[in-house]
């Protein structure tokens, strides 16, 4: 299915993007099998509050080099959305938004399981958990008795549908990729070839 306005259950993977890489590649993919979801879409935030702006991209490149990343895959997508807004971007914001625009589909916001324990502090957590199935991908080193006694808190607390899944360990990181670059070290087989070759002719975080 192609046209993403036929999927049924959309899978949503937010993050800075500075720059994508195989690790936010493969999460996609594992939760697209996880949930037996039609497609995921990436989408990169707008300049975020939560983060330390020195090493920080605009959103017009992190977001053409997550479209690059995506470019071969027909179920993976690209959205500009929170880019085009502009600024500190809240979830809650951006799931209304897709719940308009896509209607009819269930919407899967995958994150890794470290998120169960920050996200109420989120904006509007409630408002999150009405509109999304969260699917929360463990790493080792969390037990699973943790996680679930979490997923039951929050359940009870705010009706939240929480999936989780074991996700293995792939320790790539946008920080240790943008510090290879400062080193003059390579980053291939981190993020896609056109990523890579995009990053290197626009001489991308070569300085700090
Ligand atoms: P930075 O190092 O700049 O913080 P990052 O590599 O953590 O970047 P983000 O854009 O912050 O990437 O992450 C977006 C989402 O992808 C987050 O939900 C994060 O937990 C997840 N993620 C990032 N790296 C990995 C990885 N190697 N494996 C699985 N999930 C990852
Ligand atoms: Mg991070």
């Amino acid at each position: 299915m192609s046209d993403i306005e036929d999927w049924k259950k959309i899978g949503i993977m937010g993050g800075t993007f500075n720059p994508i890489h195989i690790g936010h590649l493969l999460l996609g993919q594992w939760a697209m099998e996880e949930a037996t979801l039609d497609g995921v879409v990436f989408i990169p935030t707008g300049n975020s509050y939560m983060k330390d702006r020195s090493a920080m991209l605009p959103g017009t490149e992190r977001l053409a080099m997550t479209e690059l990343a995506v470019a071969d895959r027909a179920c993976f997508r690209c959205l500009d959305l929170e880019v085009r807004r502009g600024g500190d971007t809240y979830t809650y914001e951006t799931l209304e938004a897709l719940h308009t625009m896509y209607p009819g589909a269930q919407l899967y916001f995958i994150v890794g399981a470290d998120c169960l324990f920050s996200i109420e502090n989120w904006y509007h957590p409630e408002k999150i958990f009405r509109r999304c199935t969260l699917l929360a991908a463990s790493r080792s080193g969390m037990p699973l008795e943790t996680l679930e006694k979490k997923q039951k808190e929050l359940k009870d607390t705010y009706g939240a549908e929480i999936v989780l899944t074991a996700f293995p360990n792939v320790e790539i990181s946008s920080t240790d990729i943008r510090s290879r670059r400062r080193e003059g070290r390579s980053i291939q087989y981190l993020v896609p070839d056109s990523v890579r070759e995009y990053i290197e002719s626009n001489h991308y975080y070569e300085n700090s």
